[in-house]
């Protein structure tokens, strides 16, 4: 099959490569769409964390949706021609947490798209241990497979927002424009948020038809300041930190009120994972810093009805869609910013 393989930094060949047999317990999936991820582009430039098979080259993507086209003989939960949408996190399913219901927090915590070959393919093999431990949710009737490839990082916005306790009358400020940043809007509105602030840098105009109440531009005005000038001095109720820029992490602790909450959605390069924040003003304040990392089963099953429902609208992100053969220029794309959600297509 012709499948998109990150060889090494900077490098992604489209290849013929041997697609593993069907055993009796796995299925195969025609895939038909498979987002870019921020973490594929981070990936792309910096390398894949060694798998457990000690490879670092893989077939990259993990937000793929597709049809079920083979199954193998003792499989009765998908059959031939079940439309799927695949999650990434597979848990082991007996560590501390996967006995606690958080999966996606296991201690050997394994991917697609690094420990198995992921989406950017024309098919992906996905063993027994996947469809048992992993995401393979069947995507619900009246919800378009292009659609549902949002269910990813959709899920994990969802999870973000419930354990932080954004709810009703809330007021959130959104550091990031990308398709995350966007995600938090919506699904921040949908919470019943009341007031929804956003800045950001490359995709202000894509950003904007999401309706935030006040867009700022993050590299030329004083975030911190319009959001006090907006909050009457108070601050807001949550900050999330929607990209991989520490400097916004600073701004979120600056920007919310005592007792509020900063999110720090978007992980940093692994090379430079430190930040500075004031802890004084975390001290004196009160404020809770949080982390937001994936989401366990449930969620992404959430996420699939949220689209389903019209409370995420993927036309807006979804605006480059290319076939394998062009997978690099959807990356180069993707970073570029020239559109929020890039899908590719075999
Ligand atoms: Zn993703
Ligand atoms: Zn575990």
């Amino acid at each position: 099959m012709k499948a998109a393989v990150f060889i090494e930094p900077g490098r992604i060949e489209v290849r013929d490569v041997p697609l593993a047999p069907c055993g009796p317990d796995d299925i195969i999936v025609k895939i038909h769409a498979c987002g870019i991820c921020g973490s594929d582009v981070r990936n792309f430039r910096a390398g894949l964390r060694r798998n457990a098979q000690g490879i670092t080259s893989q077939i990259m993507g993990h937000e793929f949706t597709g049809v079920v086209s083979e199954t193998g003989a003792n499989v009765t939960r998908y059959r031939i021609g079940d439309p799927v949408a695949a999650a990434p996190d597979v848990s082991c399913g007996r560590c501390w947490y996967c006995r606690r219901g958080l999966a996606n927090l296991c201690d050997y915590h394994r991917m697609l798209g690094v420990d198995w070959p992921g989406g950017f393919a024309e098919y992906a093999q996905l063993p027994a241990e996947v469809l048992e431990r992993g995401m393979i949710h069947h995507v619900p009737d009246g919800l378009s497979l292009d659609d549902a490839a949002m269910s990813e990082p959709a899920a994990s916005v969802i999870a973000a927002q419930e354990n932080a306790g954004v709810g009703l009358g809330d007021t959130i400020l959104i550091l990031g424009d990308g398709p995350i940043g966007c995600l938090h809007l919506e699904v921040a509105r949908a919470r019943g948020a009341s007031r929804v602030f956003m800045s950001g840098a490359l995709r202000l105009r894509a950003a904007e038809a999401f309706g935030p109440d006040l867009l700022m531009d993050g590299r030329r005005e004083d975030v911190v300041r319009k959001v006090r000038e907006a909050t009457g001095g108070l601050g807001v109720d949550f900050a999330v930190c929607a990209n991989p820029v520490a400097a916004t992490q600073e701004q979120g602790v600056q920007a919310v009120r005592k007792r509020g909450t900063v999110i720090l959605f978007g992980g940093l390069p692994k090379d430079k994972p430190r930040t500075t924040l004031d802890s004084n003003r975390i001290h004196y304040g009160e404020i809770r810093v949080v982390g937001a990392f994936s989401y366990p089963a449930p969620i992404h099953l959430k996420a699939l009805a949220a689209i389903r429902d019209g409370v995420i609208t993927p036309s807006k992100y979804i605006t480059l869609i290319l076939p394998l053969d062009e997978t690099v220029r959807g990356f180069a794309a993707a970073v570029a910013g020239e559109a929020l959600k890039v899908l590719i297509k075999p």
